[in-house]
């Protein structure tokens, strides 16, 4: 496996590429194993081709990939196939865009330093994601119902957003002390609602970039309407 494969992986997590730092490798070649007629081993011949793994950390957001990588002699490292193995989903924080994930994740490195404006940072990302995506209103909790109102979330969710007694009223997210029980409730909340404004946008338009390479290839079953 060529060295020069390394600038090629991505974050899981974050999405970027070439920022990632070495922590283990692993490469090993595929062998032939060659019979005689009867089924004694008679030798046994490397590919050109194998697989390698490797585990890099992120320079940007702090976290751990683990990536397999099939390589072959004759191919550019930039042509070997890479697939993440972890994390498998694969982060919420590679579909926010500039601002909105910068804002997410500070605050998921706050919650994971234990520290206790972890909330508050939060509830900033999440205001801050609400607006971007066409939310009106004076209160996150406002905001988080007009997306419910414009069918961008699910009802129900909004109203449990309403049951958060740090969304409710002027709770000050300043202060930032609030039960750590009630901020993982918030984290939950704010990953259910980036599911429905980011990725799940995202797998509807994988959905329909397939039906276009389909149509393209003349395969598309043809609509009954
Ligand atoms: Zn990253």
């Amino acid at each position: 496996m060529d060295a020069g494969y390394f600038k090629n992986l991505a974050c899981g997590h974050c999405g970027r590429k070439g920022l990632m730092r070495l922590l283990a490798e692993y490469s090993e070649r595929d062998v032939e194993t060659l019979k005689s007629p009867c089924g004694y081993l008679v030798k046994e011949s490397p590919r050109p081709w194998g697989v390698g793994y490797c585990l890099s950390l992120c320079l940007s957001c702090e976290r751990p990939t683990l990536t397999r990588i099939d390589w072959h002699e004759d191919c550019a490292p930039g042509d070997y196939a890479y697939t993440v193995l972890y994390p498998r989903e694969g982060s919420i924080l590679k579909y926010l865009p500039g601002r909105a994930g910068e804002l997410y994740l500070a605050a998921l490195k706050a919650g994971e330093a234990g520290r206790c404006n972890f909330a508050g940072l939060l509830a900033g990302a999440l205001d801050f994601i609400c607006t971007s995506c066409g939310a009106s209103g004076n209160s996150l909790l406002e905001k988080i119902e007009d997306l419910a109102e414009k069918g961008k979330i699910p009802e129900r969710l909004a109203s449990l957003a309403g049951r958060l007694a740090l969304l409710k009223g002027s709770a000050c997210f300043d202060e930032g002390r609030f039960a750590e029980e009630e901020a993982a409730v918030l984290k939950s909340l704010c990953e259910a609602v980036l599911e429905y404004l980011y990725r799940a946008p995202a797998l509807v338009e994988r959905v329909a970039a397939g039906i276009a390479g389909l149509k393209a290839k003349g395969r598309e079953i043809s609509s009954r309407t």
